[in-house]
């Protein structure tokens, strides 16, 4: 099992894009307080989506509200917790609570090598077919944090590419995602086809579809 490292996981959902449903304005990723406010308990996660949005109607009402029942400056601000459909109001004491805490995407990307690799395979996706470079294709499908709509683009290119020698890597490879699995195992067997070759099931080489005998380990076939 592969476990996501904090700064893969931190990357991975400070790019995720949600609305606030008050204001429609996109949430801000903030790294999540200690303590919630309100009954003190911790948010179960160390980042949080927040509207940061000074003009959001739930900010800019809530100040009144907290004045008028509870005779303190305080207001609301809304918050999602990743993984969640519906977010929260979390008390707030001043406009300035949690700007300072935003998630620095930048930062996080330089930290992360392999999304640096991810993006430059990505970049070379454009031209692997007219270089007859197969290893962006490889490395984006056998890199299971890589952005899954990235590796599908991947996944067909095997065709385009017409390299016979992709088949070792990706079999060689467990995928999580069972549908990138299915695509990749589908253009292996277009593939095979368009070059006219098999995979002996005995040895797995890669053997012209019309032999007989498998030339590696002289298996027979019926
Ligand atoms: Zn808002
Ligand atoms: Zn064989």
């Amino acid at each position: 099992m592969i476990i996501e490292d904090r700064t893969e996981r931190c990357l991975r959902l400070a790019q995720e894009t949600h609305l606030c449903p008050h204001c429609r304005q996109k949430l801000s990723c903030c790294q999540a307080p200690a303590f919630h406010v309100g009954d003190g308990l911790g948010w179960g996660s160390e980042l949080l989506f927040i509207c940061l949005n000074d003009d959001c109607s739930l900010f800019s009402k809530s100040w009144q509200e907290f004045e008028e029942r509870y005779g303190h400056s305080a207001s609301c601000r809304y918050v999602l917790c990743p993984g969640e459909e519906k977010g929260e109001a979390m008390m707030v004491g001043s406009s300035d609570a949690f700007k300072g805490s935003e998630v620095d995407i930048e930062a996080l990307m330089r930290q992360s090598r392999r999304f640096t690799k991810e993006k430059e395979a990505e970049a070379a996706l454009d031209n692997c077919v007219a270089e007859k470079n197969l290893a962006p294709v490889i490395y984006l499908l056998t890199d299971e944090h890589a952005d899954p709509a990235v590796r599908k683009r991947a996944g067909d290119l095997l065709l385009d590419l017409k390299d016979i020698s992709c088949i070792d890597h990706l079999r060689n490879h467990n995928f999580r995602n069972t549908d990138l699995e299915q695509q990749v195992n589908m253009n292996i067997a277009k593939l095979l086809e368009i070059m006219f070759s098999k995979e002996c099931p005995a040895c797995s080489e890669i053997i012209k579809k019309q032999a007989s005998t498998c030339k590696h380990c002289r298996h027979n076939f019926p």
